[in-house]
């Protein structure tokens, strides 16, 4: 079972991961986009670090909701609302339970998943984040280090693809040839699972 210090050990990871990729994030975002990816998700994912220490929430959910609404409110670009909606959708889904199964998360992501697509309109293989999330969550079943391998993949495969939406589709067929900044921040957040799991 899942409990809400397995939920803060996720962010602890997933922030300390962006820290470390910051400038790799900024510069994907570089060519095609504006170059702030890694400096964005650094300070969201500061001001979720915050948060939870200020705030304490005891259940997943109340972890999630509280760092999706950090998210929302600190991150300046897209990546912003649309990963404050993935975790603040997940963490509701997960309710008021104290403990959460694993597949219940799994279900609760998805959900996530399918938030973020209502809200940006990204199918798979429009060259964004959905190329990470998505595999991921359907991977999840099989354990969090598939989970991130998918994810991990699902980035890469963003390469030869020409992005549809987002800053990067203003580019049409030139956003070819790059690696996605968005999906390979998706791929830190789920390996980030991986090590909350470690402990
Ligand atoms: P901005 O483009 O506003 O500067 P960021 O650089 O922080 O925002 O985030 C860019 C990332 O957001 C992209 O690489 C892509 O993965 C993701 N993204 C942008 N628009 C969408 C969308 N409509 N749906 C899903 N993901 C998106
Ligand atoms: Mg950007
Ligand atoms: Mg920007």
């Amino acid at each position: 079972m899942l409990d809400a210090d397995f939920f803060r050990r996720w962010m602890a990871a997933t922030a300390a991961s962006v820290d470390r990729e910051a400038e790799r994030l900024t510069q994907l975002d570089s060519p095609i986009g504006d170059a702030d990816h890694g400096s964005n998700l650094h300070r969201g994912f500061a001001a979720v670090m915050a948060a939870l220490e200020t705030e304490a929430p005891d259940t997943p959910g109340a972890v999630l909701v509280l760092a999706g609404r950090q998210l929302i409110s600190t991150v300046g670009g897209a990546s912003g609302p649309l990963y404050g909606t993935l975790l603040r959708r997940t963490g509701k889904a997960l309710g008021e339970a104290a403990e959460v199964g694993v597949e219940q998360f799994a279900a609760a992501l998805r959900d996530g998943v399918e938030g973020v697509k209502k809200l940006g309109g990204a199918v798979a293989g429009d060259k964004t984040m959905i190329d990470a999330l998505e595999p991921a969550v359907n991977a999840l079943g099989d354990g969090f280090a598939a989970a991130r391998q998918a994810a991990e993949q699902g980035a890469e495969a963003t390469i030869p693809l020409q992005a549809r939406k987002g800053r990067a589709s203003y580019l049409g067929e030139r956003s070819i040839g790059h690696q996605d900044p968005g999906a390979t921040s998706s791929a830190l957040l789920i390996a980030g699972l991986e090590a909350a799991a470690e402990g």
